[in-house]
């Protein structure tokens, strides 16, 4: 094999991925035939790629990918889908909101996906010109901070203040990857441009009935000057909040510490005795709001973890010989349980 040469790939769209080597050259590159045999996912966003690209040739040839950092991943809640990976290989996630117009449920959920991730997570409220007055603005800000926690800063930006954009800009120098993440229509894009300073990604008109168009299906990592990298993760309809219980307990670390403090294990801070949780919000030390969220999610997330586990059933074993096995493998410890089931299998 030629000498690989490693870079990342920085443009998806529906041709082949365009991957930026090490030494500045952007190469379009196809997928070894091997990786696509295996069925292991495509390469995304971002990943650190291993290319074949001699010199003369158009095109490179992708022969690893290098191991993830961070992913955003689309799973499936029926587990019937390959979990899809979206984007890899971030340092900071910011969830970008439009200030006037915030929707706590949405803001909520992802802000649990971006924590989940493990990257710095921030908050971006934008459009802050369409606000009543800044006293609207500090208003909106304190509640989305105390929703979010002590853990996420939230920035308030307006195209039309070049300087309300600084604060942004500060959490993308040089060497750092940031994921945009937002509804579409939020201003993602044109944060994007006024960090690039001209026009690069295409804005969309959000039309009257509300329903932003999608005008793009293309990913692109963009180079701030004199900054780190930024992408826009269009339309992220598809991410799921399921099997979250990471990302919750990430993004609500603090309220996960001082549940360690409540008298029962398994308390789930309602109205058992000695919740250090409730205590906490009756204290003000914890917002109403953020609990409220937090309860919400909790419960949302085993909820998809039992329809998961039904789901499961209903494929393929019955709910019954689960419990036969289970009750046996208690009796008699896991190994005869497992010799129980291959030998249904076989018959
Ligand atoms: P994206 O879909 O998240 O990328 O959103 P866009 O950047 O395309 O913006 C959607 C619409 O909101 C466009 O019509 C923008 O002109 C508008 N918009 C974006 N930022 C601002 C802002 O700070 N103030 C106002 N008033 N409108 C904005
Ligand atoms: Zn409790």
């Amino acid at each position: 094999m030629e000498q690989l040469k490693v870079g990342q790939v920085v443009k998806l769209d529906r041709g082949y991925p365009l991957v930026r080597l090490a030494d500045g050259r952007t190469v379009r590159c196809e997928h070894a035939t091997s990786l696509v045999k295996g069925a292991d996912w495509r390469a995304v966003i971002g990943d650190k790629v291993e290319v074949d690209a001699p010199e003369g040739h158009d095109k490179g040839i992708i022969v690893s990918i290098l191991p993830r950092t961070r992913a955003f991943v689309r799973k499936d809640p029926t587990e019937r889908a390959v979990p899809q990976i979206l984007a890899a290989n971030f340092d900071r996630v910011f969830v970008a909101q439009p200030l006037s117009d915030v929707n706590t449920r949405r803001l909520e959920r992802e802000l649990v996906l971006a924590c989940e991730t493990g990257a710095d997570v921030s908050v971006v409220l934008t459009k802050a010109d369409l606000a009543e007055d800044d006293a609207h603005i500090a208003e909106v800000r304190d509640r989305v901070c105390a929703l979010a926690g002590p853990d996420v800063e939230v920035d308030v930006v307006s195209t039309d203040d070049p300087a309300s954009l600084e604060a942004v800009r500060a959490k993308v120098p040089e060497g750092v990857t940031a994921v945009l993440l937002g509804k579409s229509g939020v201003g993602k894009s044109s944060l994007v441009n006024m960090l690039v300073g001209e026009a690069i990604q295409e804005t969309t008109p959000v039309r009257e009935d509300g329903k932003g168009r999608h005008t793009t299906v293309s990913r692109e990592m963009i180079k701030l000057p004199d900054g780190g990298l930024i992408v826009d993760m269009p339309g992220v309809r598809g991410l799921g909040l399921w099997d979250a219980g990471k990302g919750i307990e990430t993004a609500f670390a603090d309220i996960e510490a001082v549940a360690a403090q409540c008298k029962f294990r398994d308390c789930k801070h309602t109205n058992e005795p000695g919740c250090a949780v409730r205590a906490a919000v009756e204290a003000g030390e914890i917002s109403e709001e953020r609990f409220a969220s937090y309860q919400a999610l909790m419960q949302e997330s085993e909820q998809v973890s039992e329809r998961r586990e039904e789901a499961r059933r209903l494929r393929g074993e019955k709910a019954s010989d689960i419990r036969a096995a289970k009750e046996a493998r208690a009796l008699h410890g896991a190994g005869k349980a497992g010799a129980k089931k291959r030998s249904r299998k076989r018959s």
